[in-house]
Parts: structure tokens; C-alpha cells; sequence
């Protein structure tokens, strides 16, 4: 087996080797399955183009239950570890543990490695069941803070000593009436970090050429938190990007050719919007807990959970998390039954974040020509009529004669 190396990061961009070391935790319930056909495809598609030349080397690492019967440490410090060291990682779902302890895995991945932009791309592959008329107009990312909101894990128990105080205080100190048996959560809205991700927002849009990026917001109701998110965005993009930008007030909502349009939505309306008319919207920027609903809403736009892919990217050191963005769905687990297109996806919006973006062109080729031809897993399968229902191991080798099939066609 070739020698693999270390990606590094320099002047801002990731120096990728011909065999970097990857490391991977499988995930729970139905985890090793999807990861098996995930790791498969990844192969194959590193392999039909450039043979031994280049080779992901993988390295698993422990995380979840699996981490907890074999060391006692649902997340041992070594994991945290390796994903400094090697920089960027993939995983599976994990079970979040129930009662004391860590909150959520993934929260605690997100927070502990900053990886402040949880990246959301939303595309329908034609053939996919969708509940809207015309899923084809939908084509979106969205960039949704990871770090903060009250997301970020600030509660206070109801009837305990600090919830108790804190009430007394805010009373004593702002005349805020708050009832005594209430629970408390914080929301931290800060300038720099929601300035730090309407920037990857804004410099994605720039590179993929997008037409606009919306920031999504509760600033009506929440002015200093949800209100200031809105306007430390349009502050960064007219400070960091004057003339690549328009706001909606300067050309009414008509960009000229070449430029992106830099409007905002409360959030409420653009539930409604990005169902009744998603091609008005490109890139998004939002703030935690609006990125959570909205990303999972947008979802089921395209095929559900099943589909969705997800990054978490600290754009500022190159780390990078991978993930289906679904759960463990016990019920399956080693049932070699369910979708693995949202962990083969996440592996795609991996492969672009090294720079392998040949790769995850011809797998997401390969993923279009298995829905079109309707040989899918059972979630798809029960919506698709005429379809074959496949295995999650069987749909992983379709995907892989589809690539050697395009790459014998030339097709790439
Ligand atoms: P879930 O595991 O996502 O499963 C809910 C339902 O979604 C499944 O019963 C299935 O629906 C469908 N589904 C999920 N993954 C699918 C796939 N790959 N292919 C096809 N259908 C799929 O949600 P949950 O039951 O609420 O959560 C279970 C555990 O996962 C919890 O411990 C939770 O904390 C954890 N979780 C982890 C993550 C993560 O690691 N990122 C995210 C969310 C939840 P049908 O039964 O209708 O077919």
C-alpha cells in the first residue's frame, strides 16, 4: 500500500498530497453500511481516473457507541486528535447519548474544531421524487453558523441554583421579568463570527459563480442578535466585496451581468418563498438555528434525508467534517437497506474541498444516471413507481459500473 501524507494548509488554501491520509468514523446504526458503499464508490472513482497515481489512504477513527464499548469515551481526545492533524474527515451519523455527559457529538465535533460554516448544497437530480411541482428550479447552499445561537449549548435547568440566579439578576439589573420556574438558553449572536460565514457565503458565490446570497433572519423580532447578523452581512460584503456585490436597493432586484445580488428574507417568509418559488434563491447565509430547519425543509425538497449532503469547514485553517446530515436510523442499522447518496454526496463535496472536483463530477454523474434509470433504495423506491429496489451495497456497485461505463464513453 502507498505511503500516505499529511494535508497541510498554506497561504490560505490546502496542500493536498497524491495519497493523502483521510481519517473516517463509520457512524452508528445504519453507518457502516452507508460508509462501506460510500468508501466503495470514493475508490472507484479515484481510481477509474487516475489509477495509481492518486489514492485516498483511510485511517478510521472512533466516535459514538462504537467509541464507547471499545474505550469507555464516546469521543476519546484521540479523535479530536487526528482530525487536527489530518485536517479533513468524513463520518457517519452518531447516536447523540441520551441523559449527563456530552450534549450532541456532532455539536461537540463542530464547536471543538470551529468548523464554523455547516455547508448545505440543495440540488434535484431529475427522476428523484420531490412533493413540489418543479424541483428542477430548486438549486441552493446554504451556509448556516455552526458555533453559536442558542445552539451553542448555554442552558440553564429550570428550578436550579445558576437558573434561579440568573433571574434574580436579570430582574435586579435590566427589570426583565422573567417567570421564576422558566428554563434559560442563550443566544450569542456575535460581529466577527457572523461575519466570518456571510464571507464564505459570499466567497462561494463568488467562485461558483451564483446570482445572489440572501441572509436569513428573525432581525424583525430579535434586533440585536438575528438584526445584527443581517446587517454585519450586507457591512462585509460592501467592505470586502463593493464591486462584485449589489444590494436589492440598488438595482431593484435587477443585478447587472456580473454582479451578485446581496438581498436578505425574515425567515418565516422564506420558508414560504423557497417552496412557492426556489429559483429566487442561490446561496444562503443564516444564522443556526434558522440554517437547522431550514436546511432539513429544503431537504425534502430534493428526495429527503437520504439525500442531503453536508460539510462543516473552518475556511480560515482548512478544516473540514464531511457528514450525511441524516441520523443513525436505528431501525435499518445493518440491514444493508437504506440511501447512502447523502454520505456519497458529503464524499463529493469532500473531493472538491481537496481539489479532486473530477472526482465528484463523475460520481455525481454516475448517482444521476442510477435515479434516472430508477434502480434505487427502498426510501426512493416507494415513491418512484416502475423503480427496482435495490440494496445499499447493491446501489454503490451501480453507481461504480455507471463510472466505469462514462469513463470507457469518454464522458469525462
Ligand atoms: P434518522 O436516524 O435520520 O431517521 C429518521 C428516518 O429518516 C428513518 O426512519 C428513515 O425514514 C429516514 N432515513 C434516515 N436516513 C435514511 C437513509 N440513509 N436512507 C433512507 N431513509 C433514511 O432520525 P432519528 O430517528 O430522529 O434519529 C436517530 C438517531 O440519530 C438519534 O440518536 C439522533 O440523535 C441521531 N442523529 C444523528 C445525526 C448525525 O449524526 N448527524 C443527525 C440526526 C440524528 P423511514 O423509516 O420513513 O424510511
Amino acid at each position: 500500500m502507498a505511503e500516505g501524507k499529511i494535508i497541510s494548509f498554506n497561504e490560505g488554501a490546502l496542500e493536498v498530497p497524491d495519497f493523502p491520509i483521510i481519517p473516517f468514523i463509520e457512524g452508528d446504526g445504519i453507518g457502516p453500511d452507508i460508509w462501506r458503499a460510500t468508501r466503495v464508490v470514493v475508490d472507484s472513482s479515484v481510481n477509474i481516473l487516475w489509477g495509481e497515481k492518486r489514492q485516498i489512504i483511510w485511517t478510521e477513527i472512533l466516535a459514538g457507541e462504537k467509541a464507547y464499548n471499545h474505550t469507555g469515551n464516546w469521543l476519546p481526545p484521540e479523535t479530536l486528535e487526528s482530525l487536527r492533524t489530518y485536517r479533513v474527515g468524513i463520518k457517519g451519523p452518531l447516536t447523540t447519548p441520551v441523559g449527563g455527559g456530552i450534549r450532541s457529538l456532532n455539536v461537540t465535533l463542530r464547536q471543538k474544531l470551529d468548523l464554523y460554516a455547516c455547508v448545505r448544497p440543495i440540488k434535484h437530480f431529475p427522476g428523484v421524487p420531490s412533493p413540489i411541482r418543479e424541483p428542477r428550479k430548486v438549486n441552493m447552499v446554504v451556509f448556516r453558523e455552526n458555533t453559536e445561537d442558542v445552539y451553542a449549548g448555554m442552558e440553564l435547568k429550570q428550578g436550579t441554583e445558576q437558573a434561579m440566579a440568573l433571574i434574580a439578576y436579570l430582574r435586579n439589573n435590566y427589570g426583565w421579568e422573567i417567570p421564576a420556574d422558566a428554563g434559560i438558553g442563550i443566544k450569542p449572536i456575535s460581529r466577527a463570527r457572523s461575519r466570518r460565514l456571510v464571507k464564505a457565503a459570499l466567497e462561494h458565490a463568488i467562485k461558483q459563480k451564483r446570482k445572489s446570497v440572501t441572509l436569513v433572519h428573525k432581525g424583525n423580532i430579535q434586533k440585536f442578535t438575528e438584526g445584527a447578523f443581517r446587517r454585519w452581512g450586507y457591512e462585509i460584503a460592501e467592505e470586502l466585496y463593493p464591486d462584485i456585490t449589489i444590494s436589492y436597493d440598488q438595482c431593484n432586484g435587477m443585478p447587472p451581468e456580473g454582479k451578485i445580488l446581496i438581498k436578505d428574507a425574515i425567515a418565516d417568509i422564506f420558508f414560504q418563498q423557497a417552496l412557492t418559488r426556489p429559483d429566487e434563491f442561490d446561496v444562503i447565509a443564516t444564522t443556526n438555528l434558522n440554517g437547522d430547519y431550514i436546511s432539513d425543509a429544503l431537504a425534502a425538497q430534493v428526495g429527503g434525508v437520504g439525500m442531503a449532503p453536508g460539510a462543516n469547514i473552518n475556511y480560515e485553517n482548512g478544516y473540514a467534517l464531511f457528514e450525511a446530515t441524516h441520523g443513525t436510523a436505528p431501525k435499518y442499522a445493518g440491514l444493508d437497506k437504506v440511501n447512502p447518496s447523502s454520505l456519497i454526496l458529503s464524499a463529493c463535496l469532500m473531493l472538491e474541498h481537496i481539489g479532486w472536483e473530477e472526482a465528484a463530477r463523475l460520481i455525481e454523474e454516475a448517482l444521476a444516471e442510477a435515479f434516472l434509470n430508477k434502480t434505487v433504495t427502498y426510501d426512493l423506491a416507494r415513491l418512484m413507481p416502475g423503480a427496482t429496489e435495490v440494496s445499499c451495497s447493491k446501489f454503490a456497485e451501480i453507481v461504480c459500473e455507471n463510472m466505469k461505463k462514462a469513463s470507457q464513453l469518454n464522458l469525462f
